[in-house]
């Protein structure tokens, strides 16, 4: 996208609360990505609206759309003309865009070269929770937690302080940040590790803690919809899931502020999308969605947990003009998805599928993942018999109404993350993945209307890496940032790559320095 594009971008925004990006005190707030991905990202949105709520305090957005010095989408200000930069990362393939935007902007990429009247870089986000190791040599503070907790420190020391040096001093001393020139040591006891704030759920129980859309856009994933957050955390712990270990156990906002957040913004849109990791979780859901009808709003929602599909939810989803849904049985067998702690069996997932397709729901989204420990051909063949059951269930339920259903299946490859019941596990090897995926394309192509994407090898075996890299993995993050093809890495530093992701984790784990929530 040319530059001159954020005026056409800007003409189509509409602000739910309006802001001026003039303050006394300015941040530069960046989304390592397009406009299109960072304006649908919920937690970019909340920072943004928190920045402004501040006084004094405005901020302006930067994404990778455009080439050369990245300007604002409000006011076309160069990126490199403020003092301090906050980027939001929610992915690790993000972490090229976030090298290649301070490379755009003329700002050196490694902290320990940048001087004191450069930017100070800051990178929240779960990227930042997970494991910040990996960017640590490019990043100057990392805030820990959720926005509400650590912004008020974060503005605070970069109003009061009079230089960047006097910045870092003060976040490393307070609780909730990362801030890598001073915290030197990851060999940390268990009293001394660094502390995650994130929201509790007696904060979620008071006004101004609910997480919304501020400025609806057509220009993004979710065109034209009022996002709103419903909980957080997740009442299973699905082994390989970090949103469930990392996020704290399971709550939800009180249905009075969600009511309340969708009713102002209906002025705006009548586009709305319930986001949570267990969004069909949140005790009121039924009232909620009826509410929503009720106001006129078509909503949608994101991935369902199997036991939360009810009668009440897909009847207000129909209502409501939705067709689709979204599940994650992840496994085609019931043995193996009890191993990986989610123990539903096929039996109850059939009840579902034949439930949604029943209430007139026409597309459903099934998500999977291979390479899981203990897989075998055979699980992975029952993946397929599950898809075909859904397609039979689809076609009984469906056929008669004249209605041609869709059945989608995501396959993932696990990547072993930090924080999860599998953060000592390794990617399976390349050989026995590629197996496995040549089984489930010959198996879904031969499917009527069911299609079928599936992640590349290669892109998991960098995402592991990324994932789970210390600091030494700052000359294969610029390499990629340079323009190398992510092929050639894999293949150049193969003998620091492919321990990582292959052969056994140590008993040390290296992101263990921080809490967990
Ligand atoms: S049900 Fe979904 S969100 Fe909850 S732990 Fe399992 S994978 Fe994670």
């Amino acid at each position: 996208m040319p530059r001159h594009d954020w005026r056409r971008i800007r003409a189509d925004e509409r602000p739910v609360v309006p802001t001026s990006p003039h303050g006394r005190f300015s941040l530069a707030l960046a989304y390592a990505n397009s406009y299109h991905i960072g304006m649908s990202s919920l937690g970019f949105q909340r920072v943004f609206e928190l920045v402004h709520q501040a006084p004094g305090w405005a901020c302006e957005r930067f994404f990778t759309d455009g080439d050369g010095m990245p300007l604002s989408v409000e006011c076309d200000t160069p990126l490199a003309s403020f003092g301090a930069i906050a980027f939001s990362i929610s992915f690790e393939e993000d972490y090229v865009d976030f090298l290649q935007m301070l490379g755009r902007a003329k700002i050196p990429a490694r902290r320990g070269e940048r001087g004191p009247n450069e930017a100070l870089v800051i990178v929240g986000g779960s990227c930042a929770m997970i494991n910040p190791l990996t960017l640590s040599e490019f990043v100057d503070v990392f805030p820990l937690g959720a926005a509400e907790n650590v912004l008020p420190a974060l503005l605070a020391a970069l109003a009061e302080e009079s230089d960047r040096e006097a910045v870092l001093e003060r976040l490393a001393a307070e609780d909730g940040f990362y801030v890598p020139a001073h915290h030197r040591s990851e060999d940390r006891t268990r009293e001394e590790r660094l502390k995650k704030l994130e929201l509790s759920a007696e904060q979620m129980r008071q006004p101004g803690h609910l997480p919304t859309t501020a400025i609806v856009s057509p220009h993004t994933e979710f065109a034209d919809k009022f996002l709103v957050e419903m909980s957080r955390g997740c009442p299973e712990k699905c082994k390989y899931c970090w949103a469930t270990f990392g996020m704290g156990s399971f709550r939800w906002h009180p249905t009075e502020f969600i009511l309340e957040a969708i009713g102002r913004a209906r002025e705006v849109t009548d586009q709305l999308g319930f986001v949570a990791t267990a969004v069909g979780d949140h005790p009121e859901i039924e009232r909620i969605l009826l509410e929503a009808n009720d106001l006129g709003f078509r909503t949608s929602v994101s991935s369902v947990r199997i036991p939360a599909v009810t009668e009440g939810v897909l009847g207000a989803l129909k209502a409501s003009g939705d067709r689709s849904i979204t599940l994650a049985p992840e496994t085609g067998s019931d043995e193996l998805r009890v191993k990986l702690n989610k123990p539903i069996p096929n039996s109850v997932l059939y009840e579902k599928v034949r439930l949604i397709f029943r209430h007139g729901l026409t597309h459903l989204k099934l998500y999977f993942i291979i390479g899981l420990p203990e897989e075998t051909m055979d699980d992975v063949q029952a993946i397929l018999e599950v898809a075909a059951e859904c397609r039979r269930l689809m076609l009984e339920e469906l056929a008669p109404t004249g209605v041609i259903g869709h059945i989608h299946l995501g396959v993932n490859i696990l990547i072993p993350k930090p924080y999860t019941g599998y953060q000592r596990e390794t990617m399976e090897d390349e050989a026995t993945l590629r197996r496995k995926l040549k089984l489930v394309k010959k198996g879904a192509a031969a499917l009527p209307n069911v299609s079928l994407s599936t992640m590349p090898i290669r892109q998991a075996v960098w995402q592991s890496y990324i994932t789970k890299a210390g600091s030494d993995a700052a000359d294969v993050l610029e390499a990629a940032a340079a323009g190398e093809s992510i092929a050639s890495i894999l293949r150049r530093f193969a003998d620091r790559i492919e321990p990582e992701v292959f052969d056994r984790a140590p008993g040390k784990l290296r992101w263990h320095f921080l809490r967990t929530g």
